[in-house]
């Protein structure tokens, strides 16, 4: 249920309907918006009247969420979510671009690709120092090496980092040397590591997975929310289809319908999201048409000779294309890249 307060509501009235609600057995989250505070109360409690709330000193309106994620949706913070990370604002007018390769390979290799980035305009450095690879016998990773690396690469060019986290016990090391840890596709319902991130005060990167409905997404996203970490990203990367041209069908239409049904920002992957890089541009011009909040986007200085994922990385020209014209795109929009 929801309980949005009245504009200049004060803090006891504020602080009664929290009471209430935590007499009833919800757990509240508190949304503080520009004009009005809203309260969301979730658990398993359904036999209540919002009336009872709605009579309340300072209390505007009560409503119930009919939809299965509650903090998710944006009905809990209509204004929308601004991820900030040290200076950097995902959600707000300005379209983010997280650029990388799909794996730390060592030193030579992303300290090149951290000028790559840091020269095409880009904000935040991605690459993967844990990998989900579907064969056991692929390239696994660097592990806290590459990460070691990868934050030294971009703190020379003041770069933010993004890298994934595979499991709940590689959080404290994730979270020594990233400033966002991305979930990926193949671990979206992977619960108890959504919990644990639950717990943890930094932003999540959290992927579509590759059968994941938006309802699904959303509430992999609300496990995370439901420990207090508000602070997610969402990522469109691809579904499974039928079609095989492509490696995954990148969902663009989910960008403006995940928009409307939450608050919370959302960027494009066209690199897994079509697995081809010659497909990558025009897949990140419409992602960034259709609203994305950011990219994000594989980059290598030698993508034919990548350890993953090189058939979709971009060539240093390539990515440095795609920046100026994703400039242009949001402009066209009314945002700027
Ligand atoms: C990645 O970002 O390199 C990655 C493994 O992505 P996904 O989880 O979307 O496959
Ligand atoms: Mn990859």
């Amino acid at each position: 249920m929801l309980v949005v307060m009245q504009q200049g509501a004060t803090e006891e009235q504020i602080q009664a309907v929290i009471d209430r609600l935590v007499g009833m057995g919800f757990t509240v989250h508190r949304s503080t918006g520009v004009l009005h505070t809203v309260l969301g109360g979730v658990g398993p409690v359904d036999d209540f009247d919002p009336a009872d709330f709605e009579v309340m000193d300072g209390v505007k309106e009560c409503h119930r969420i009919v939809s299965p994620y509650k903090l998710a949706s944006r009905y809990f913070k209509p204004q929308g979510t601004v991820v900030k990370v040290q200076g950097v604002e995902i959600g707000g007018p300005k379209v983010i671009t997280m650029a990388g390769p799909c794996s730390v390979e060592g030193r030579d290799q992303i300290e090149a690709v951290a000028d790559i980035v840091a020269a095409g305009g880009a904000q935040i450095m991605r690459g993967g120092a844990f990998k989900p690879r579907s064969s056991p016998y692929s390239f696994q990773g660097m592990g806290e090496a590459g990460l070691k690396l990868m934050r030294a690469a971009a703190d020379r060019r003041g770069l933010l980092v993004v890298s994934e986290v595979m499991d709940h016990t590689q959080i404290p090391l994730l979270d020594a040397y990233a400033d966002i840890l991305q979930v990926g596709a193949r671990n979206m319902q992977n619960f108890n590591l959504l919990r644990e991130l639950g717990k943890l005060r930094k932003p999540v990167l959290l992927k579509r997975g590759i059968s994941a409905t938006i309802e699904e997404l959303l509430l992999a996203a609300e496990y995370i929310m439901s420990g207090g970490n508000y602070e997610i990203i969402l990522c469109e990367r691809g579904i499974r289809t039928f079609e095989t041209y492509t490696r995954n069908t990148m969902d663009i239409s989910a960008i403006p319908v995940v928009k409307r049904l939450s608050h919370l920002p959302m960027v494009g992957d066209p690199s897994h999201g079509t697995g081809r890089r010659d497909q990558v541009l025009p897949m990140a011009r419409a992602a960034v048409a259709a609203g994305a909040d950011g990219l994000l986007v594989e980059v290598h200085p030698d993508p034919d000779h990548a350890v993953s994922d090189g058939a979709q990385t971009l060539t240093p020209q390539q990515f440095s294309d795609m920046m100026q014209q994703v400039r242009a795109v949001a402009a066209a929009v009314g945002r700027s890249a």
